[in-house]
């Protein structure tokens, strides 16, 4: 979403590490760099002009304290950095619990913003933490609404309260309320209430919403915005914020490749904090809003702690548990255990998302964008074509048993091949890592996540010796 900024971010700061010491007018300059990066990504000008006069104020401050010989670029990275997540919002705030419950969202936003869609992923973020969220269908003007709901709402194993068709049929107001006494009647702790948006702000939205709004009187009133809608985001928060009000903002289509600065500039403009971020349509695109992270991806640091956190929930305690053990007792990393990572990194998300959350990822935008999906499927399709014995030992795959698995997932035998080479590299370097050679170069991992197999780009490099045989079987033994 942010890469055009990053991208103009990194140029800036390139500019100024090359400077050994740094002085008033590199800060000018850089400062001047920001300002431009920002307004081009459509970042609201208010917003631009506090922000580049705060960093360029603190930058001054700190300009006397900086060291000969010291890296002064990155003291002037800090505060761009400490600046970018305060107009973010600072430390984000979470929602608040009713006292006695249930707590009521209500959510609020356009027509397309992403408010039905929210609202599951909204249930089921609660629902995996252990609460019982219900979700009320409020929106009966936008057509298959309240169909849309029940359908999203069934994913996410969460009920829906609909007793009226939708369409155009039925009160809103009356449902957001008979939802809260059903709600509370079943003992849910969370009610999530679903309202209609429009295309555009009207007095006919703001007062319905109005109405929901004083009939359900919720905890907290989200404001729901695409991402994608430029300079449109702010005047529609500024309509919300003056007509029903809101108490945090959730951003949607981050996954989209807008500028999304006005999206950035929200937060500073209404005071109200962002607080959850959707990435793309499944239940799963979708997270609290950390403005920390966002700021480091824009700054091309990445976002490593939301990786280690989806590995953490990807790989489930049992199976990292397992893989360490084996690891420790000196037994082989299998194409079984491989397969198993495979499925779990698959459960993260793309890899597509997962390697953008690496630092550096703004540069390597091209390569993440070409990244084949399916490759992956291809893989998989390959060790699931052998038998348990051929994925515990490599040393068994002579000619025919490739020619077979190259059969039976539809790939070619070099392709076999390549994957049988790529793994045994991994292999070889797990066992160098196991017999204290440490980590190679470039490979530490983030924290949580257990060790993976890598291609044979970044192992090792293996000493290919040439082969006597055009037996593939013994070729392997060859190679260990
Ligand atoms: P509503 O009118 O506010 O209830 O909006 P919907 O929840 O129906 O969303 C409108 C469209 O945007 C649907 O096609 C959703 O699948 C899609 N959508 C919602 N959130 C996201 C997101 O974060 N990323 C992407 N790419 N699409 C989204």
């Amino acid at each position: 979403m942010f890469d055009s900024l990053s991208s103009k971010f990194a140029g800036a700061f390139s500019a100024l590490r090359s400077r050994g010491k740094i002085s008033e007018k590199d800060i000018d300059a850089t400062t001047a760099d920001i300002r431009q990066a920002l307004l081009e990504a459509d970042v609201a000008l208010e917003v631009v002009e506090s922000f580049t006069q705060a960093v360029h104020e603190k930058s001054l401050e700190v300009l006397p304290t900086l060291q000969p010989g010291t890296n002064q670029a990155q003291a002037i990275f800090d505060v761009v950095n400490k600046e970018l997540t305060q107009i973010l919002g600072g430390g984000a705030r979470r929602v608040r619990f009713a006292k006695s419950p249930p707590t009521v969202i209500m959510l609020a936003g356009l027509q397309g913003a992403g408010k039905t869609t929210l609202a599951a992923k909204l249930a089921k973020f609660y629902k995996d933490q252990g609460d019982t969220p219900i979700l009320i269908a409020s929106d009966l003007q936008r057509p298959n609404a309240v169909n849309q709901l029940q359908v999203v709402g069934k994913s996410a194993g969460v009920p829906v309260f609909a007793p009226e068709p939708g369409n155009g049929v039925g009160n809103p107001v009356k449902v957001a309320q008979d939802g809260i006494a059903f709600a509370k009647s079943k003992l849910h702790n969370i009610v999530i209430v679903d309202t209609a948006g429009r295309l555009g702000v009207d007095e006919e939205l703001m007062k319905e919403a109005i109405a929901i709004r004083d009939a359900v009187n919720p905890d907290e009133i989200l404001f729901v915005v695409d991402a994608m809608i430029g300079q449109d985001a702010v005047r529609t928060a500024k309509a919300f914020q003056d007509g029903v009000g809101f108490d945090g903002v959730v951003l949607t289509k981050l996954d989209g490749d807008a500028r999304g600065g006005a999206a950035l500039s929200i937060a500073a403009l209404t005071g109200r904090p962002i607080m959850f971020a959707s990435t793309g349509e499944k239940l799963s695109d979708f997270d609290i809003f950390y403005p920390e992270r966002m700021a480091s991806r824009i700054l091309g640091m990445g976002d490593v702690a939301t990786l280690a956190e989806q590995a953490k929930k990807a790989f489930d305690g049992d199976s990292a548990k397992k893989l360490e053990e084996k690891f420790i007792a000196g037994e082989d990393f299998t194409l079984d255990d491989f397969l198993e990572q495979i499925e779990a990194m698959s459960k993260m998300g793309s890899m597509g998302k997962l390697l953008g959350m690496l630092p550096g990822a703004g540069q390597m935008k091209k390569q993440i964008d070409n990244f084949d999906e399916s490759e992956i499927t291809r893989t998989k399709a390959i060790v699931q074509s052998m038998t348990p014995l051929e994925r515990r030992d490599l040393k068994v795959l002579n000619g025919s048993r490739r020619a077979r698995i190259a059969l039976g997932s539809g790939r070619k035998v070099s392709d076999v091949n390549a994957l049988v080479d790529k793994f045994s590299a991994a292999q070889k370097m797990m066992k160098q890592m196991r017999n204290g050679g440490g980590m190679p170069a470039g490979m530490a991992l983030p924290p949580g996540m257990p060790p993976m197999p890598q291609g044979p780009k970044k192992a090792a490099p293996i000493q290919k010796k040439k082969s006597k045989s055009g037996n593939p079987a013994k070729r392997a033994l060859e190679n260990g």
